[in-house]
């Protein structure tokens, strides 16, 4: 697994899917969400789905035993550069992956304040197939594939106020893990996508 890799790491509603499926698209990298990948799972009521179901429901993180191997498999596929999305969200997770890559990959971390990440899970949707994300107003189907969009389970508020704290108590630690190895770049992730995308981009 010697490929080139980027993790993307956030608080949730913090612009991961929108800006790191952007930059890996742009840039030919493969391109996962854990999350939409769980989703995927629990839709499809897959053996995956029926494991993960108890802890999206609630707002808690799937464990890393369930994670890691994964998300390794998935590299495992990867001939080239790829952009993980929503992975790791713990220090564990941080170093296995760096163990099963030999390197560490460069971190982004989108920052967002806690009331405006609330703002806009209030008005959030996502395709039901293709997992893109969209706002409100902004019609019923999909714009890339006419899949239906609708707002997802997990971001009903006391959902989201876990997911929060599940971000403060875990994926913080594995920020400050990615600072401590010179790994992480910080952006502003307020603003339109484009906006935060032109800092993304670097
Ligand atoms: P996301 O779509 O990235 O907001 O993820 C949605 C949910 O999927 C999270 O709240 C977690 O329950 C679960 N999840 C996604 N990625 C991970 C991960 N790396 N570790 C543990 N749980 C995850």
């Amino acid at each position: 697994m010697k490929s080139r890799g980027l993790v993307f790491l956030g608080p949730p509603a913090s612009g991961k899917g929108t800006q790191g499926r952007r930059l890996a698209e742009e840039n030919g990298l493969a391109y996962l969400s854990t999350g939409a990948l769980l989703r995927r799972a629990l839709r499809d009521d897959t053996e995956l789905g029926k494991l993960a179901r108890p802890f999206l429901d609630c707002g808690e993180y799937v464990p890393d035993d369930v994670m890691i191997p994964m998300v390794l498999e998935w590299l495992g596929k990867q001939d080239n550069g790829w952009l993980l999305d929503g992975f790791p969200r713990t220090v564990l997770q941080a170093e296995a992956l760096d163990e099963a890559l030999e390197f560490t990959p460069q971190a982004i971390v989108l920052h967002v304040p806690d009331d405006e990440l609330r703002r806009r899970v209030a008005c959030r949707l996502e395709c039901e197939d293709c997992h893109r994300v969209a706002r409100e107003g902004e019609g019923k189907q999909c714009p890339k594939c006419d899949g239906r969009l609708a707002p997802r389970a997990d971001d009903v508020s006391a959902n989201f106020e876990n997911r929060l704290s599940e971000y403060r108590r875990l994926v913080i630690p594995t920020i400050t893990y990615y600072c401590d190895l010179l790994c992480a770049r910080i952006v502003n992730g307020t603003g339109s996508p484009d906006e935060v995308y032109a800092r993304v981009r670097g």
